[in-house]
């Protein structure tokens, strides 16, 4: 069965035709600028990449452009919409009413809506997306993947917030978690590649991309994560702050005389290793900026890699306990520096790091010594790959 995924954000929407029973991506591409002017990147396997400029005032001209490319006669890669077996969205949030991935019902949309004041930025798109698609092919089944799904079998204790409980009763403020399809797929990978159950092993999965999340699975569970009610917490990211004294947020308003809004603007798109550094938000800029002497960028890199291992330690203590630590998304994937960087932190824990290892990039690897008590490894994410999988787990059931 013939699978697309698709991933909406609120002007762009990102898309991969993936073949279920050889998992083989036949297309993929993304349409930025929705509601703006509009263009379309679309790449058919083992194809050159196709930019369109074309007008797409809402996301359904967007997916219609991109179901149009699929079955245009030269570079399409299937015949009709027949061919497309079902469809999987992202959805970001999913609340506490969501510890699964569901088949997409009216019941189902209604109880998304709910969880938009949750992710106000996110899920609106996402709906959205899921209508889109909807009135574009009715008789196809839909499925919706949520990032906050694996996290739901935290315990109380990690997700609870030390604040009135009040809120958490009236407005469900607690620790939800994202990433959660990423971290899911990558400690599953883990197990497979180990050549051990899954149930019997503590792992702490390292998503290191734009935004980071850490996640500690025991088990096969999410135990704790390092993202809260929003992805803004945890370790700095590309320009969010992550974890801060919360009495930063008065005490910058008050120097500067700024209201709620703006401080979380800063908090979300000028902070993080973006803000330390005054330089970029990627980590490939600031390795360069840092051997040329930048003392602020290699300063942000060097805090990043401190937070990310303050959380690996905590989590081998929630867990009591770890057997992989592994690293994914871009920066962990690619950046061997921060990698190396982070596992020097955590000698006591058993973690021989090989340096000869910092060079590997994209691929599954073991990255600590034969003799680590800890293994450290690569395991590249695919959460489209986890979206077509969980998709077709549940329209074939
Ligand atoms: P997103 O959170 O947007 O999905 P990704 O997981 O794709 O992010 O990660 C994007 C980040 O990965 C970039 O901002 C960049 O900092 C980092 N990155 C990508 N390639 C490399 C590389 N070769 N070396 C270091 N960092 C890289």
């Amino acid at each position: 069965m013939n699978i697309l995924v698709i991933n909406c954000g609120s002007s762009s929407l990102k898309f991969q035709l993936i073949n279920s029973d050889t998992e083989a991506v036949l297309a993929k591409g993304l349409c930025e600028r929705i509601g703006i002017d509009g263009r379309l990147v679309y790449q058919p396997a083992g194809k050159e990449k196709e930019i369109t400029e074309a007008a797409m005032p809402t996301h359904k001209e967007a997916i219609q452009m991109v179901l149009d490319a699929l079955m245009n006669a030269k570079t399409g890669v299937i015949k009709s919409l027949d061919e497309v077996g079902a469809v999987g969205h992202r959805v970001v949030h999913g609340g506490e009413k969501f510890a699964s991935s569901t088949v997409i019902t009216a019941e189902v949309m209604k109880a998304v809506e709910e969880c938009n004041d949750l992710a106000p930025l996110h899920n609106p798109a996402n709906i959205i997306g899921i209508e889109a698609c909807k009135a574009l092919m009715p008789n196809t089944p839909m499925v919706a993947v949520f990032d906050t799904a694996f996290h739901q079998t935290m315990p109380e204790e990690a997700y609870i917030y030390g604040i009135p409980y009040k809120y958490y009763e009236q407005y469900k403020v607690r620790r939800y978690g994202f990433h959660g399809t990423s971290h899911s797929f990558v400690s599953k990978r883990t197990a497979e590649y180990l050549g051990k159950p899954l149930e019997s092993l503590k792992t702490i999965v390292c998503h290191l991309g734009n935004g980071s999340s850490i996640c500690a699975v025991n088990g096969g569970k999410s135990v704790d994560t390092s993202m809260g009610l929003t992805p803004l917490e945890g370790v700095m990211m590309g320009t969010r702050s992550g974890n801060i004294d919360p009495a930063i947020m008065e005490f910058i308003a008050k120097k500067e005389n700024l209201d709620i809004d703006a401080i979380m603007n800063i908090l979300n798109k000028e902070s993080g290793v973006y803000g330390v550094s005054g330089l970029s938000s990627d980590f490939r800029d600031l390795e360069n900026a840092a051997e040329e002497g930048n003392a602020k960028a290699k300063l942000a890199r060097e805090a990043f890699c401190y937070q990310v291992a303050k959380i690996v330690g905590g989590y081998a203590a929630a867990m009591n306990g770890v057997d992989a630590i592994v690293f994914t998304a871009g920066v962990g994937e690619n950046d061997g520096i921060v990698r190396k960087e982070v596992c020097k932190y955590l000698g006591y824990l058993g973690v021989q790091y090989d340096e000869a290892s910092s060079s590997v990039r994209g691929k599954e690897a073991t990255l600590s010594t034969s003799d680590s008590k800890v293994k450290v490894l690569l395991i590249p994410t695919n959460e489209e790959l986890a979206i077509a999988r969980e998709t077709l787990l549940l329209v074939t059931k």
